[in-house]
């Protein structure tokens, strides 16, 4: 059931999601090599619960084990999704992918942005820069009279051209008072295929793309998620709204990209 959403409950929804950019971009100024995921984790509940919302991860089921204990994801290098925050140290060319989720006055943010640690090699640059270029490319379909296939063929055939596998088994969403809301949003598809684009219609789109081979497999704990070749993979998230016939990005990069570029990391 697809919940088309009021233009009070989109500005609700903006809330939300400026609310992850704002938290993302407090890990931005801490990302260095020698910080653990679980002290990001630290800093982004505190500022989600000082900012009045709630951690929407902590404690989501899996109906493969036990909840999510933390209030973000962070993936590390061949980690595509769903790691948990741990305490081994970043090192000088990692790449983290911090996912966060956050629920505010009934209604939920979802953001992702994958950071470099310190300096990282041309070709993990290259599947950084070529996945958020694919985000946008995805967005840039999300126009009414378009289909959900639009913004997947554009994901798709972007990081294909590059040789990159793009990830089939964990898709885009719709988001509303639920973090998970249909529609599904893949990131691979038809031109011209899917669920009709209408105005009101908020979801989030999310490329998990990775250096090599698409294929994955689940962790041990029953929710990291890795590349079965181990080569690194990156991860981007806005949610958006069709909103006046065009797409309106709820979430935003704008703070995170500013504290990379006074740290000269953009
Ligand atoms: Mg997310
Ligand atoms: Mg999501």
């Amino acid at each position: 059931m697809v919940y088309l959403k009021t233009d009070e409950e989109v500005e609700l929804l903006r809330k939300a999601n400026l609310l992850v950019g704002r938290t993302l971009a407090e890990l931005a100024k801490v990302i260095e090599p020698g910080v653990t995921t679980k002290q990001l984790d630290n800093i982004a509940e505190s500022y989600i619960r000082d900012n009045g919302a709630i951690p929407t991860f902590k404690g989501f089921p899996n109906p493969y084990g036990s909840p999510f204990p933390a209030s973000i994801c962070t993936s590390v290098n061949h980690q595509v999704v769903h790691g948990i925050p741990n305490d081994t140290p970043l090192q000088e060319g990692d790449i983290v992918s911090i996912d966060c989720g956050t629920k505010l006055n009934g209604y939920c943010g979802d953001s992702c942005y994958t950071f470099a640690v310190g300096e990282i090699s041309d070709d993990v640059k290259m599947l950084l820069q070529t996945t958020k270029e694919s985000l946008y490319k995805g967005i840039e379909q999300a126009i009414v009279g378009h289909r959900l296939g639009d913004i997947s063929y554009a994901i798709q055939s972007h990081c294909e051209a590059q040789g990159y596998g793009v990830v089939r088994e964990f898709v885009g969403h719709g988001v509303g008072k639920d973090m998970h809301e249909d529609p599904q949003v893949p990131n691979y598809g038809k031109r011209g295929n899917g669920m009709l684009l209408k105005n009101g219609l908020c979801i989030a789109i999310e490329p998990m793309i990775a250096m090599g081979v698409k294929e994955i497999y689940m962790q041990e704990d029953r929710w990291g998620i890795i590349t079965r070749d181990k080569k690194p993979a990156a991860h981007y998230e806005h949610s958006i709204c069709v909103r006046k016939g065009k797409a309106d990005i709820l979430s935003s990069f704008e703070e995170i990209e500013k504290v990379l570029r006074d740290k000269s990391l953009l």
